[in-house]
Parts: C-alpha cells; sequence; structure tokens
C-alpha cells in the first residue's frame, strides 16, 4: 500500500543521491594578485585550465596567479584617460591655440544665437 511506503520514511531523510550535496566535485582554489595588493580567489574544477590573468574584482585591474610577478598596466592593455592621450598628440601651446580656437569659435557662436550657453 502507498500508505505503507510513506510511513518507512524517515522524517529528514534525503532522498537518493543528495547526501553529498556541496562540494561533491573536487575543486582548486586559485588566488589572483593585482598590483594593488588585492585578492582574488576563484575555485575552479580540478580539471579546469586555471586562467593566467583575471581582472581583480575589488579594482579592475588585470590580476595575475603569481605573487611576485603582478600583471602591471604596461604589460597587459593600455589603459590611459582621454586627456593623457590628447597630451600626446597635443603639445602644450598646441593646447593653448585649440582651447582659444574654439572659445572663439563658441563666442561667436553665442553671438550669433547658434549656442544659447
Ligand atoms: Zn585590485
Amino acid at each position: 500500500m502507498a500508505a505503507g511506503a510513506i510511513r518507512g520514511s524517515r522524517v529528514g531523510a534525503a532522498p537518493m543521491g543528495e547526501s553529498e550535496r556541496g562540494d561533491s566535485a573536487p575543486r582548486k582554489s586559485v588566488t589572483y594578485f593585482c598590483e594593488r595588493n588585492h585578492q582574488t580567489v576563484l575555485h575552479f574544477a580540478l580539471d579546469a585550465e586555471t586562467p593566467e590573468q583575471w581582472d581583480c574584482t575589488r579594482c579592475g585591474l588585470p590580476a595575475g596567479v603569481d605573487a611576485t610577478d603582478r600583471p602591471t598596466l604596461e604589460t597587459t592593455a593600455p589603459f590611459k584617460t582621454h586627456l593623457a592621450y590628447a597630451k600626446e598628440r597635443r603639445s602644450e601651446d598646441e593646447a593653448k591655440d585649440l582651447l582659444k580656437e574654439a572659445l572663439t569659435d563658441l563666442r561667436s557662436k553665442r553671438k550669433s544665437g547658434e549656442v544659447i550657453f
């Protein structure tokens, strides 16, 4: 009878196959170090390939597995501010001229009503 089957199972007994729920798969943890001394610990399956670099979860900089040889911004993708790029292309004087030009242009536009700020 069905009622007998229910009575037969213990309260709290786990269904078949769930007794080893959790860390059943073997894992390895890998620590990544970024330039700013943050540590990001990731867990991979044992047979998974470990990436050499990972973006730091705290600051976003590239982090590497070797704490003594951390990736720097120079060795990875270049990151520069817009201003840095602009300075690379233009000298100070050129920048001043450009600014003057832009201001002159802006003023004439204001006068003509093209720009209203
Ligand atoms: Zn970091």
